[in-house]
């Protein structure tokens, strides 16, 4: 089946067709081998060769009759994109012909040249081996390229000879162990049967759409995936009907295609336009575990990228792409639950069951205030620093949203103010009951970066653009650690249950500073969170460095998620990528200005010299407009020049300072990226004189209203 005829097919026969999913296997090995791969899934045993070889050739088969004939080790190497090395299926025999092949082997490990991803100093050229290692529990999937061409992608992750990771998928991995051996840990001591315990995500992720005509002529956005300038257009133009009307027919296209799309790769997308900022979307699949769901978060972002083409429109990822007009994020809808199926986040109303709530609730709370820093870090990118605190995005300070019927329950577990709300006069922890807490008390608050929204935590920090990978693989971490703080301690108890309220009410009443139900965009919060010694880490290359101190190096370690050596290579690149994206940015921006926005203002100069000659040569004598115009273009003009000229001297200056990743970061950060919001505004300026027909590139107006 190819592209074109899906409409005409139900979705229930389209869903999942390209994914090698739980479904084919049952139905395509044999019992044994699909039982086998399913105890290696849930990390119970090693995957064998003999095994592998089965799975390999039934894979085989499949892709085969979907018209594959490449398969590829897909990965996610720290550029934050995903790599893949196409091979073919094809084997030569004697007699000239060939047979369809593909291994255990093959299907288990691959050996790409990791010469070319960043690696920041852990591989030396000369050692340039990196390996792809099959991530048994994210399914294999069938990729079409729009002439009809099938690759079979089997997600791995990617390791160098030496076994460190290079990917972002080895650290998310080991963070999910982590949090399973530490949980079961803990709920052991509840006397709870469980054999697994694994943590869920939906990403919600937002994103623009422009019309690729316009696009194209906006090197900025091409190169960087924002406007690095760009007038605002006017209220009344935002609010235009006509506008509005037409962007809803192009882009109700491209979403049922969208999700058609993703139907096919096994991705549970439901679609819906999103109100706040004109041509912006959201779009939010049904969870899945972690790795699963940063997998197809990555092929969500990448479908999306494609699918515009096919509509002669840019899909937008970037978490700023327009100053002034609301940013897009990602929402990490965040759950940890059990191989029997509990939702260890739902509060739930069975008594025995409330206990494993309060206590992994507790241990968020603790987790989040500890290690805010890090989960700041984890959303932290170049694009982001326009967002975070910027009132319209979560503030750059952690808290965390529980509403008050939570926050109520918490306070009288801790000795505080009994708990009177309904009928509940008391709570005893494992004794009474905890209310269902209805949605909409739990959803109030939408400012609030990290919310408790029902049954999960919405981390809404996380940039649109990055993988999920690293805000979970530190969320995981860091809640496995006290986890497992919580397992020492309750372990070594005589009397588990009396430790347990005391575990609760000490953890709560020592970290309760992180919790807060009010309003986070407000001027009160910032002042009342530095009361409270909140951490305000107010940008990226800040955010960077916390990876490398102590307690970050102490916490990896302790659970094996990520050595130092690891840390600190992984600081290094992400400064070193900081700094190359302020660096195209600022290029552009003189580029853009220097080549088209100064000369647009010399020809309407000239213009206004031509016009006020003209007036004077006839004698009329009115040029006073014409010549109060000509000198605010040209003084504008003059002040772009300099601008300009200022940003070129100090972009040479940051340029030079490559030996030192964190001292470039910061030039670029302090010196380049500032000087930069000079540029912006004097060509604005310049961009409100000239007329329409004279402004040599496409406006906000082309963009975020012309589809
Ligand atoms: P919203 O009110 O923010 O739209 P939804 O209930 O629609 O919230 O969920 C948004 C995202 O959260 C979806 O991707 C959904 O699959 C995901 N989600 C729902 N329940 C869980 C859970 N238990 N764990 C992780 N993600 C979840
Ligand atoms: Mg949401």
């Amino acid at each position: 089946m190819n592209i074109t005829d899906f409409t005409k097919t139900p979705v229930n026969e389209i869903y999942g067709m390209n994914s090698f999913g739980d479904a084919v296997m049952r139905e395509r090995l044999p019992k044994s081998i699909y039982n086998e791969l399913k105890l290696v899934q849930k990390g119970s045993n090693r995957l064998s060769s003999e095994v592998a070889e089965v799975v390999a050739n039934a894979m085989k088969d499949w892709a085969l009759e979907r018209g594959a004939t490449h398969y590829t080790h897909w990965f996610q190497p720290l550029t934050g994109l995903t790599a893949e090395k196409h091979d073919s299926f094809i084997s030569p025999t004697e007699d000239g012909r060939v047979i369809m092949e593909f291994s255990g082997k093959e299907l288990m490990q691959g050996e790409p040249d990791a010469s070319s991803f960043p690696s920041g100093g852990l591989r030396a050229t000369f050692e340039a081996r990196g390996y792809t290692a099959w991530d048994t529990a994210s399914p294999a999937f069938l990729k079409e390229d729009n002439s009809g061409g099938v690759t079979l992608c089997i997600p791995t992750a990617f390791i160098s000879y030496t076994g460190e990771a290079l990917d972002m998928k080895v650290p998310l991995l080991r963070s999910m162990e982590a949090i399973n051996k530490q949980a079961l840990r803990v709920l052991k001591i509840l006397g709870m049967n469980v054999e697994q315990v694994i943590t869920s995500v939906g990403p919600e992720q937002e994103y623009f759409l422009v019309d690729k005509k316009f696009y194209d002529k906006r090197p900025d956005l091409m190169l960087t995936g924002r406007t690095v300038i760009g007038s605002k257009p006017s209220k009344g133009q935002e609010m235009d009907d006509h506008y509005f009307g037409a962007i809803k027919s192009r882009a109700s296209g491209f979403m049922s295609e969208l999700n058609m799309e993703l139907w096919k790769l096994g991705i549970a997308a439901k679609t819906q336009h999103n109100e706040v900022a004109p041509n912006q979307f959201e779009i939010a699949p049904i969870f899945d575990s972690s790795n699963v769901a940063t997998d197809r978060n990555q092929l969500l972002m990448e479908t999306l990228k494609k699918v515009a083409a096919r509509h002669d429109l840019v899909a937008l990822l970037h978490e700023k792409p327009f100053a002034g007009v609301n940013g897009s994020g990602k929402h990490n809808n965040w759950s940890i639950s059990t191989d029997t199926g509990i939702n260890l986040l739902e509060p739930g109303d069975d008594p025995i069951k409330n206990a494993h709530f309060i206590l992994f609730l507790v241990a968020i709370i603790k987790a989040v205030d500890k290690y805010a820093p890090l989960l700041r870090m984890s959303a932290a990118n170049a694009g982001n620093d326009h967002r975070l605190g910027a009132n319209e995005a979560p503030p750059a300070i952690i808290s965390i949203f529980l509403g008050d019927q939570l926050t109520q329950i918490l306070e009288s577990l801790s000795g505080g103010k009994k708990y009177t709300n309904g009928d509940i006069e008391t709570i005893e922890l494992g004794v009474s009951t905890i209310p269902k807490l209805p949605k909409d008390l739990t959803d109030r608050n939408r400012t609030s970066p990290f919310a408790f929204t029902g049954n999960k935590f919405e981390f809404r920090m996380v940039p649109s653009s990055m993988s999920i990978a690293n805000p979970n693989t530190i969320l995981n971490t860091a809640v496995a650690d006290i986890l497992s703080e919580f397992a020492d301690r309750l372990e070594k108890s005589s009397n588990p249950k009396e430790s347990m309220k005391e575990l609760v009410a000490e953890t709560y009443n020592k970290h309760k500073r992180v919790v807060y139900n009010g309003n986070n965009y407000s001027n009160e919060w910032l002042k009342e969170a530095e009361s409270r010694g909140l951490a305000n880490i107010t940008n990226t290359v800040d955010a960077y460095t916390e990876m490398e101190k102590d307690y970050s190096v102490e916490l990896f370690s302790r659970h094996s998620v990520l050595t130092k050596t690891e840390l600190e290579s992984r600081c290094e690149i992400h400064l070193e990528s900081y700094s190359q994206q302020i660096n195209i940015e600022a290029s552009i921006m003189i580029e853009l200005t220097k080549k088209q926005v100064f000369p647009a203002a010399g020809r309407y100069i000239n213009q206004l010299s031509d016009t006020i000659t003209g007036l004077k040569v006839s004698g009329v004598n009115n040029e006073t407009g014409f010549m109060k115009m000509l000198g605010k273009v040209s003084e504008n003009a003059d002040n772009l020049y300099n601008n300009i000229i200022k940003l070129e001297e100090l972009l040479l200056t940051a340029q030079t300072i490559d030996s030192n990743p964190l001292e470039q970061a910061n030039a670029y950060r302090k010196v380049v990226f500032a000087q930069m919001a000079n540029v912006r505004e004097a060509s604005d300026t310049l961009e409100t004189l000239v007329p329409c027909d004279m402004w040599p590139i496409p406006t906000y107006l082309d963009l975020l209203f012309r589809l």
